[in-house]
């Protein structure tokens, strides 16, 4: 296809609004890939970047993976997603988030937002005061919401579950070693799910007191983050943030397998090929890590309950075992062939 834009991961998306809020100083980007199957859906991530170009970078890829991921796991969404350029010392200020749930306002409910890496659920009823198009909210009196990590753990466990079943031929992950970059939300509840049925866990993260908390809850060994990706384990669990896999990391990889949360893992389409051709088994990480939009889905959406939630999410490994098993019909990696339903999905195949 051809393409109007020249930016690095443009990917004909729908549109971009690039939101600046003098008073409170926001300023954040806001990307709609696809709306083909429904409004635009995806997190706002709240980060330090180095330049707008890497938040640009980041919107475009988050966004496209957003309307795989959505596609990918049948929801009726399109994909989207938002970033906010935070200032080095991380100042989040209630005008600001509230001058963010005005922008998502502004677009009349094309694009709904939810939590992402840095933003919590506090941040999210105050995002809320300004707009409707947000979901990620406390749950009342047994409905389906409040924070989406935890159903994200769980798909990804269940996803890395499905990868040790097709790789390495065991029903659990008992007495295999897991290595997992990150500490945070999704790696916790990975990590839980982990111990709780026998493995031996190694667990990195930047913020020290993120990997000790979680190291004792897990009785996990901490690993010095630029060691992680290195370790010699049974399977490698990305849960920080993306673009960690290429030709270098790649190289140095000790494990049979990648299963994990993190978006877009890959550096580049190349690198899913690169894992192919070392043998590693790697799990599509927008597949692996729908568990916290379907959750979001069935609370924006209000079409139903805790149990369609957990179908949707037990629905993860099957969907992994399609595209494995259409690779290796193909020849073609996982992420290529997992692209290429996806695309089909929302009428760009
Ligand atoms: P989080 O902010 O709770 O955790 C991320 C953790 O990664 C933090 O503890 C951070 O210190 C750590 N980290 C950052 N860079 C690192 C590095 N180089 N090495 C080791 N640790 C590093 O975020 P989260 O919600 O757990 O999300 C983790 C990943 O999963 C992100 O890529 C996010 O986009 C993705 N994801 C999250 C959800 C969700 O429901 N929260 C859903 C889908 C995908």
């Amino acid at each position: 296809m051809s393409t109007p834009w020249r930016f690095p991961d443009y990917d004909a998306h729908e549109v971009l609004h690039f939101v600046h809020d003098q008073a409170s100083g926001l300023r954040a980007i806001i990307a709609i890939h696809s709306t083909h199957l429904g409004p635009a859906a995806g997190g706002a991530r709240f980060w330090h970047y180095a330049d707008d170009a890497e938040a640009l970078t980041d919107a475009l890829r988050l966004s496209r993976g957003m309307s795989y991921k959505n596609a990918m796991a049948g929801l009726p969404l399109g994909g989207g997603k938002s970033v906010i350029l935070a200032d080095e010392a991380r100042t989040k200020t209630p005008e600001l988030l509230a001058a963010f749930g005005r922008a998502v306002d502004g677009l009349g409910g094309r694009y709904v937002t939810a939590e992402d890496v840095g933003m919590s659920v506090t941040d999210m009823i105050e995002v809320s005061r300004q707009t409707k198009y947000v979901a990620g909210l406390p749950a009342e009196g047994g409905e389906v919401g409040g924070d989406p990590g935890p159903h994200t753990s769980l798909g990804v466990f269940l996803g890395l579950k499905a990868a040790v079943r097709h790789k390495l031929g065991k029903d659990n992950v008992a007495g295999l070693h897991i290595a997992l970059q990150g500490a945070g939300s999704v790696a916790s509840g990975v990590a839980l799910h982990a111990a709780a049925e026998g493995a031996k866990l190694s667990i990195a993260d930047i913020d020290p007191a993120k990997a000790k908390k979680l190291a004792d809850a897990t009785g996990g060994a901490i690993v010095a983050p630029q060691d992680i990706l290195g370790l010699e384990a049974d399977v490698l669990s990305p849960n920080a943030l993306g673009g960690i896999f290429d030709a270098t990391t790649i190289a140095a990889l000790k494990v049979p397998i990648i299963a994990g949360g993190a978006n877009n893992q890959l550096a580049t389409l190349e690198d899913g090929a690169r894992l192919h051709a070392r043998g590693i088994l790697y799990a599509p990480d927008y597949v692996t890590n729908a568990g916290g939009i379907i959750n979001v889905c069935t609370e924006y959406l209000d079409d139903g309950d805790e149990n369609l939630v957990r179908q949707r999410i037990e629905a993860i490994p099957g969907k992994l075992e399609q595209i494995w098993a259409e690779s290796e019909a193909s020849g073609r990696d996982p992420a290529a062939v997992a692209d290429a339903m996806a695309q089909r999905l929302i009428g760009r195949g």
